[in-house]
């Protein structure tokens, strides 16, 4: 095995968009996320959310029921 050929491994901070910090093994001393693992479930989440609540309102267009009344 030839030394110098593999880059250096740091204990590398990740900063994602959400705030959220945490530190993971990687070959870059610090990294940017748009979105981690935190975020992301939380993220998906409201998405299915959204579309959950798009179909009811379909629904509820479909058979002319009004939620509020
Ligand atoms: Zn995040």
């Amino acid at each position: 095995m030839r030394e110098g050929i593999h880059p250096a491994y740091y204990q590398a901070k990740v900063t994602c968009n959400c705030g959220n910090e945490f530190v993971t093994g990687s070959t870059k001393e610090d990294i940017h996320v748009e979105v981690c693992s935190k975020c992301h479930s939380f993220y998906t989440g409201q998405q299915k959310a959204a579309s959950a609540r798009g179909r009811i309102d379909k629904f509820n267009r479909k058979y002319g029921v009004k939620a509020a009344e």
